[in-house]
């Protein structure tokens, strides 16, 4: 064997190693239960339900038997930024609506401070809600910093809400929160877009993040039609005197006072 001849066949040795390693990878990254670094395990520092990056592994989707009986019953729900009526605050991106450069349609509301911008970052994001934290993490850069709670609705349906893009969580996943706490602060998903919180409510108990955009509705509802529907305050009281609001605002400067009824 010529000597040119013997580098050729060590070449061909060392191309189908290298092949053979790259597919044994690929395998890997494609094995169902495999998440976070592949090791196909629940990793242990994830947050209720889900694991901290990687594929879904869907038997950690749905809450658990003990996590469904602990979800409260919430009489009222509130919108999460503003006033207890949503005041003081705008949608820059309505729920539904047609977004062609991200190739679907929003699932949720982008609620804004009236100031626009980045005059918001920082501002409060309150529970809509009683509920249960059953997620508070980091799950994409797109994303950003979430809270999603669970909520028995008076009409019996298990309901989600969804906060994103937050600057700060003040929350930890498991713990009960009463409607009007604070959950986190207004962000930027780590400076990705100007400040704002992407709203969602959800059906159903299945926790999983997933994307801002589809052509499918998928279990996500109209965030404000429903918060709207389950307010239950009386119309006369749907028109709070703005003055009043910033009065109690500043004087609860650096105080985070719960919502009044
Ligand atoms: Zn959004």
């Amino acid at each position: 064997m010529t000597k040119a001849v013997a580098r050729g066949v060590e070449l061909l040795v060392l191309l189908l190693a290298a092949g053979l390693l790259v597919w044994v990878l690929w395998r890997a990254g494609k094995s169902p239960g495999t998440q976070g670094g592949g090791l196909g395990i629940q990793a242990a520092d994830a947050p209720l339900c889900l694991p901290n990056q990687g594929e879904v592994d869907m038997r950690f989707g749905f809450s658990s038997a003990w996590q469904r009986a602990q979800i409260p019953q919430a009489a009222r729900f509130d919108p999460p930024l503003g006033t207890d009526h949503g005041g003081l605050t705008y949608n820059a991106q309505q729920f539904w609506e047609m977004n062609e450069a991200r190739g679907g349609r929003h699932l949720g509301d982008d609620l804004n401070g009236i100031g626009g911008m980045n005059t918001d970052l920082g501002d409060p994001v309150l529970a809509i809600a009683d509920g249960l934290v059953i997620y508070a993490g980091d799950p994409s850069p797109g994303w950003g910093n979430v809270v999603v709670l669970a909520h028995h609705a008076p009409d019996g349906r298990v309901l989600q809400s969804m906060c994103a893009h937050l600057d700060r969580i003040e929350v930890v996943p498991g713990a009960l929160v009463a409607r009007g706490m604070r959950l986190g602060t207004v962000g930027t998903a780590h400076g990705n877009y100007p400040a704002h919180l992407h709203f969602e409510m959800r059906a159903g108990d299945e926790v999983v993040i997933g994307g801002g955009y589809a052509l499918q509705p998928l279990n996500r509802l109209d965030p404000s039609a429903t918060v709207a529907a389950l307010h239950h305050a009386s119309p006369a009281d749907r028109a709070p005197s703005i003055l009043a609001r910033m009065l109690l605002l500043t004087s609860a400067a650096g105080a985070p006072a719960p919502r009044r009824d």
